[in-house]
């Protein structure tokens, strides 16, 4: 779309009779004012006095090669005050400004024109027999601006009085915006001092940005603090070239490369906000749209980066500033729909590209020639970016804090599970060892106690005999063993069967455990209807009372037979003391042959041990 308004037919008919006149000179039949320039003036007043003429493509003015040869050709227009920005076309556009020096000293100003990624820039100044060109623009190297600066500088000097035609010839295939000033030296430097600082600091912080995002990425691993480097250093190096600083610092001797560099790094930003997106708000649902839309827009940018190297500089500008834009677009929506799906990265996400959408959205509206005022432009577009990496930057942080919150809800899980398994463990190992415990206890019962009586077995016996006896000579106090044996036992076995044999076994053992009544004292069981007491610390008189008791007690105690009847059973005894030096199988054996004399002598009754005169030796 033209921005420029039709001329006013007043001058348009004025300008035509002065030039049937030919009472103006050719540099002169314009419908503009000739500037009066004393101090610096400020662009709105520099256009007032622009006058233009778009040349199509082909003709013989599009193709003229100094101002002369326009003379009939020129139909030129005023700007009217306003800025000269045309968006893309194939036309080659004439601009024309007259100047002059009212004041009483010579001047020297430049007319800037700060719009870089323009492709062929011719400028003219003449007057009287002078007639200077530079002819430059990004389609030739460098150092055809004569001044090393991004922008298109002419200077301009000025005699008193002094008059001068400039006239410009401009062809691009991209956009076609003129922003013109004209400066002082002074307000130059002013400008590009204060500019310097302000894109130190962008390309600074995103230089920084991008090392320490591959830094981290080096160090962690993590994929999208490489996606965000990697998409901070395209928008920067994007960035860069339509300021004009890459082809002006970086390449150039590259006319070609200063204009594929636009694209190029469009696309290449695009690849990489996407991937930096899809990764940073976790897109790997392969069931949802999102991850479909983002997979075929970076999919789509490698093959517009590819197109880039094959198709002309004005079809893939277009493509790709439109397909970044769409981009851009798909990203905020992703962003909104994770931040409504909860996601809390997405919140800082969103924030931050919502900066990105208005600056993108500005800038390609003056790229394309729809906003004026390209410093202005340039800065807020920086001040956008700038922001965006900022807060991405805050975002990647917030992510890394949810991470950890995670990381460390899962650890605290794991311990706890852990603590909790580690408690049951314990628990089972204290109540496995508790049955254990009571497990060997009975083992230990079982095998020093008489099934059939509960009072102690031959093992027991064998195995305390020994202590008492030792015990006892230790201290120097007697000891005294009993042997007690069931008298004609095998006839109650053979009358009335052996269960009822086992009966009268208890029975006797429940008398003999009623007699002995210390708690050092030990009954025992040791052998089918033979019984043994131990008595420590036991004279010979003791011995024979208990043994006394007993045998009374069993002879007068009555037990019912199964057919009925009752019987009571008689048991004979013999007993013996330890004597001095005795062994407890010498004392044992001692007692055996006074029970084999007990039974001799008739049964039910006790003998006593003779003293064994060798033991006693
Ligand atoms: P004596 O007066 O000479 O001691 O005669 P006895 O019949 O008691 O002696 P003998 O040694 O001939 O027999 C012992 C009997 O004791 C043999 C057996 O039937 C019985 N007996 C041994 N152990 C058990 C047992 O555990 N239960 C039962 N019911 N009887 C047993
Ligand atoms: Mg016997
Ligand atoms: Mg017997």
């Amino acid at each position: 779309m033209e921005r420029v308004e039709r001329c006013n037919i007043l001058l348009f008919l004025l300008t035509l009779i002065m030039i049937c006149n030919g009472a103006v000179a050719s540099e002169t039949n314009t419908p503009c004012d000739s500037l009066a320039i004393s101090s610096a003036d400020q662009r709105q007043h520099l256009a007032d006095h622009l006058c233009y003429f778009a040349a199509p493509f082909g003709s013989v003015a599009s193709n003229a090669t100094h101002p002369d040869q326009l003379a009939s050709l020129a139909h030129w227009q005023s700007a009217d005050g306003h800025d000269l920005t045309f968006t893309h076309t194939l036309d080659t556009y004439w601009i024309q400004l007259k100047v002059h020096n009212p004041s009483e000293n010579a001047g020297l100003w430049y007319l800037k024109l700060h719009y870089a990624p323009l492709d062929f820039v011719t400028f003219w100044a003449t007057s009287g027999q002078e007639d200077r060109q530079i002819a430059t623009g990004d389609q030739t190297p460098f150092g055809s601006r004569g001044i090393n600066y991004r922008y298109y500088l002419l200077p301009i000097l000025l005699e008193s009085g002094q008059s001068k035609t400039i006239t410009l010839k401009i062809q691009s295939a991209g956009a076609l915006n003129v922003p013109l000033t004209l400066e002082t030296t002074e307000h130059l430097i002013a400008e590009s001092n204060e500019l310097t600082l302000a894109h130190g600091i962008f390309y600074g912080a995103v230089l920084i940005f991008s090392v320490f995002n591959l830094l981290l990425f080096f160090s962690s691993g993590t994929i999208y603090y490489f996606y965000n480097a990697f998409y901070m250093v395209s928008t920067g190096l994007f960035l860069c070239a339509m300021g004009g600083f890459a082809y002006q610092y970086f390449w150039p001797n590259s006319p070609w490369f200063a204009n594929a560099a636009i694209p190029l790094f469009e696309a290449l930003g695009t690849l990489a906000m996407t991937l930096f997106g899809r990764s940073f708000l976790d897109i790997n649902d392969k069931r949802s749209i999102a991850y479909w839309a983002l997979n075929a827009i970076a999919g789509v940018s490698v093959v517009l980066l590819a197109l880039v190297l094959v198709l002309p500089y004005s079809t893939t500008i277009i493509i790709n500033t439109l397909f970044g834009l769409i981009a851009i677009g798909c990203l905020f929506m992703t962003g909104l729909v994770r931040w409504r799906q909860g996601y809390g990265p997405a919140k800082w996400y969103v924030l931050s590209w919502s900066m990105m959408v208005i600056g993108t959205c500005v800038y390609a509206l003056a790229a394309f020639g729809f906003l004026a005022d390209f410093v202005a432009q340039e800065i807020l577009m920086q001040g956008a970016v700038g922001g965006q990496v900022l807060l991405l930057n805050y975002a990647i942080v917030q992510r890394w804090r949810l991470l950890n919150q995670k990381l460390l809800e899962v650890e605290y899980d794991v311990k706890h599970d852990l603590e909790k398994k580690v408690y049951e463990r314990t628990a089972q190992l204290r109540d496995t060892m508790r049955d254990l415990e009571r497990a060997n206890r009975q083992l230990a019962e079982l095998s020093t106690h008489d099934d059939l009586t509960g009072i102690h077995n031959r093992r027991f016996l064998d195995g305390m005999l020994p202590d008492i006896c030792a015990e006892a000579r230790r201290i120097g106090k007697s000891a005294a063993i009993v042997l007690l044996d069931a008298d004609h036992f095998k006839k109650v076995n053979d009358s009335w069967g052996h269960p009822f044999g086992d009966l009268c076994l208890q029975r006797i053992a429940e008398i003999l455990t009623r007699h002995v009544r210390r708690p050092r004292d030990v009954v025992a069981r040791f052998g089918g209807e033979e019984f043994a007491l131990v008595l420590p610390n036991t004279e010979e008189d003791g011995a024979t009372n208990v043994a006394s008791n007993i045998l009374h007690d069993m002879a007068k105690t009555t037990i019912k037979t199964p057919d009925g009847g009752a019987i009571s059973l008689t048991l004979s005894a013999g007993i013996a003391v330890l004597q001095t030096g005795e062994s407890d199988a010498a004392l044992f054996a001692r007692a055996d042959e006074a029970l084999y004399r007990a039974k001799a002598k008739g049964r039910n009754r006790f003998e006593v041990a003779t003293i064994d005169q060798d033991a006693e030796a």
